[in-house]
């Protein structure tokens, strides 16, 4: 089908408020993952674009946007969120494009909540208070609030004008200035972004977009950046370590969302029906591209089977295909790296043992593009790399339990600690088990619902601190602390 009337745009950066191709002209291809097709070109930045970015962010630690009343930039604020919701159609079109995904879900997830989230820390503004301490008669504390500096956004490319936005936003709104690195395959709507930002009245300076690779080029060179004060990054624990490592000779400030290999816990009293429901989402929306998937299922030994069955027949009814059809569920992985390492994970799961109940394999009749269908293995044991580690694709097992000990030994074992979803109906367990499983995040039957409020991130390996409401703003601004002798 005609996929959509908008066309795929290039993608330069955007310094101190003018899009430019990079110093010496390089660019790169953009694929379009579900046909493989060259969507435009894409500046590709290094070292010396990212000097550019940077010096323009620092200079305008000292511009407007500094200077500016809180009316006026929240106002400015919630007008990039208006102006995101207007673009919506495009940007949903550019953002399924980019990554294969559908378009009802970048049309109803990803671009309205990216605009949530500049509505969300716009309001969020009025809202901060700092704290006050008198000691006796001798001395009043008061803390002041203010700007970190210049930051570092470095994105993955799955969620990629989401996640830009959900660290955007409340950078801007604690009154910091950006240098944006989105991924080097998903780069068509951050560049739309920074037109809405620079549409929207921010000052020049304030919002910059470098393009690029990560490693040793546009993303090594913004870690190491001596005037970048902090990095906000999202991504995969291994590029978390290597960030890490090179951010520690400057002593930046690091906000990780890391990777994770989620549990999704069904015990036998629940609404299965629901659980059914929720749990093709859990496993397959996004492609399994979603850092909060739960791809490891446990089920209840008793309920084990009867899971398994109506799982596996819902599973099947899932079409695949064109992003751009109404009735696909799921589209196309990000690329063909990627597409060739979930792949290496399914050959794996056979080798360690395992049973494939269903998919494994490219869907017949599509021959072009990076798809595969939802794949259900079970018959493998807690110590295999399949169980271990994240695959980030349609991919899930499925293993029994016995016990609620049985249950958790096997839940935490593993690196990770994003998320967890618990599904009982016995709401002693619900609480008891919630409070054991080391994750940061644990629903109870339900699924990706979020309230920007709440504390958001992962324990062990899958992150460092949290986002959201005030721990985002915690992350983007200093405290400073005035003691005055009475
Ligand atoms: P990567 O870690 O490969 O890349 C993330 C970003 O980091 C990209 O922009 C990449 O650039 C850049 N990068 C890579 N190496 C370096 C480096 N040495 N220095 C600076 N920047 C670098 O992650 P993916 O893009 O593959 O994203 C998938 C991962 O993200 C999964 O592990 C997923 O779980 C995780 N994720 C976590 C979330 C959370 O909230 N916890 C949410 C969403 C995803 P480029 O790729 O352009 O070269």
């Amino acid at each position: 089908m005609e996929p959509t009337q908008f066309k795929p745009v290039d993608c330069l950066h955007f310094i101190n408020g003018q899009f430019v191709s990079s110093l010496d002209g390089k660019t790169f291809d953009n694929i379009n993952p579900s046909t493989e097709q060259v969507l435009g070109t894409v500046a590709e930045g290094g070292a010396a674009e990212i000097h550019l970015a940077v010096k323009a962010a620092k200079k305008a630690l000292k511009g407007p946007w500094m200077k500016m009343g809180a009316n006026e930039r929240v106002a400015i604020l919630r007008k990039v969120g208006d102006l995101i919701l207007a673009r919506q159609d495009q940007l949903a079109a550019l953002e399924s494009m980019d990554t294969g995904k559908p378009i009802w879900l970048s049309g109803s997830i990803d671009i309205p909540r990216s605009a949530y989230n500049f509505h969300f820390f716009s309001d969020y503004i009025r809202t901060i208070t700092t704290e006050t301490t008198q000691m006796d008669n001798i001395a009043l504390n008061y803390a002041v609030r203010s700007p970190l500096g210049v930051i570092g956004l470095i994105n993955p490319w799955n969620l990629p004008l989401l996640l830009l936005t959900w660290k955007l936003a409340p950078a801007l709104a604690a009154g910091n200035t950006v240098v944006m690195k989105p991924a080097e395959l998903t780069p068509m709507t951050a560049t739309v972004l920074a037109e809405i930002c620079r549409d929207a009245g921010i000052p020049d300076g304030v919002v910059n977009l470098v393009h690029g690779f990560g490693p040793n080029s546009a993303g090594a060179a913004l870690v190491e950046h001596p005037d970048v004060n902090a990095i906000s990054f999202t991504g995969e624990t291994s590029t978390g370590k290597v960030i890490m490592a090179s951010a520690s000779k400057t002593l930046k400030r690091l906000s990780y969302e890391l990777g994770g290999k989620n549990p999704n816990i069904i015990f036998a009293d629940s609404n299965m029906d629901e659980v059914i429901e929720t749990t093709l989402k859990s496993s397959f929306i996004n492609q399994g591209e979603v850092c909060l998937c739960g791809s490891r299922i446990y089920v209840e030994r008793s309920a084990y089977q009867g899971f398994l069955d109506k799982f596996v027949a819902k599973s099947r009814e899932l079409v695949v295909g064109d992003p751009f059809e109404p009735t696909t569920k799921v589209g196309a992985l990000i690329s063909e790296e990627h597409y060739e390492r979930v792949m290496g994970y399914i050959e794996l799961a056979v080798e360690e043992g395992g049973t494939i109940l269903l998919g494994g394999k490219r869907p017949e009749g599509l021959d072009k593009g990076y798809y595969l269908e939802p794949t259900i293995i079970t018959g493998l044991n807690r110590d295999c790399r399949v169980v271990q580690e994240e695959i980030f694709g349609p991919v899930v097992t499925v293993i029994p339990f016995d016990s609620e000990d049985d249950l958790l030994d096997q839940v935490n074992d593993t690196q990770y600690g994003l998320s967890a979803t618990v599904w009982t109906n016995d709401l002693r367990r619900a609480h008891r088990v919630a409070g054991q499983i080391e994750a940061g995040i644990v629903w109870v039957n339900t699924w990706f619902l979020r309230d920007l409020r709440t504390p958001f991130g992962g324990v062990k390996q899958s992150g460092i601190g949290r986002e959201g409401g005030l721990h985002s703003f915690e992350f983007y601004s200093e405290l400073k602390n005035i003691c005055i002798k009475l």
